[in-house]
């Protein structure tokens, strides 16, 4: 099954996708998530991509691209996968066609999912995560219960840099502009099924797990 999960920041879709990887055996690439890993790292990649991370601001596509395309190279991301955070853009979009296609793969289903702004920008800035193991929290809907300490491992939790309010204004308008365009895109390629976010995790993932079931009809 090779999935694209759409959805403006904050609408769950990292969660989603941690939980659909289990049962279907696939494997997750989150661009964020390896972008943050090269930034920790220090790597020449890394420090490219921080500033513009650091402010919201989208990483130029050639760099996704080219972190995207040399994971879809290995043999391991053969059985399946689900993007998470990419595209974000529709040369994005383009290159992942071009990509699958030298492979003679394709796309399975984009989920669109979505959440009203109030509660997106609730969901960010209270947002906190553990600089050690990456476990996540939030301050009010899943608080640690060590307080401002890491459950599992004792660090003190942090706010991401871009969870910040002026970055999350710079996220929303960034995600209005360039990545809200694909819905329609994947639209008329007939790969879209919608998802409302703001539901429970555990009612989100049930609706999920009905949507890939059922034929696509859009
Ligand atoms: P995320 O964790 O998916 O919200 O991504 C965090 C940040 O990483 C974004 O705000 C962007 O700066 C950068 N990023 C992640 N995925 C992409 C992408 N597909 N294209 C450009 N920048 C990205």
């Amino acid at each position: 099954m090779r999935l694209v999960f759409l959805g403006a920041p904050g609408v769950g879709k990292g969660t989603q996708a941690d939980k659909a990887v289990v049962q279907y055996h696939i494997h997750k690439i989150s661009t964020g998530d390896l972008l943050r890993e090269a930034v920790r790292n220090k790597t020449h990649l890394g420090l490219e991509a921080k500033e513009h991370m650091d402010q919201g601001r989208l990483v130029p596509d050639a760099v996704v691209i080219g972190l995207v395309q040399e994971k879809l190279a290995d043999p391991s991301y053969a059985n399946g996968f689900i993007l998470d955070g990419f595209p974000r853009t529709v040369p994005q979009a383009e290159a992942l066609a071009k990509v699958l296609a030298e492979r003679s793969l394709h796309l399975d289903r984009v989920i669109n999912f979505s959440v009203s702004r109030e509660d997106i920008v609730k969901r960010l800035s209270g947002r906190r995560s553990c600089p050690k193991c990456q476990a996540t929290y939030h301050v009010e809907f899943a608080p640690s219960k060590n307080g401002n300490l890491c459950e599992r491992c004792g660090e003190a939790l942090v706010q991401r840099s871009d969870d910040q309010r002026e970055a999350i204004e710079t996220r929303l308008r960034v995600y209005d502009e360039q990545t809200a365009p694909l819905i329609n895109f994947y639209e008329k390629q007939r790969l879209l099924s919608h998802l409302n976010g703001a539901e429970a995790v555990e009612t989100v993932y049930h609706n999920l797990v009905k949507a890939l079931a059922a034929p696509q009809t859009a």
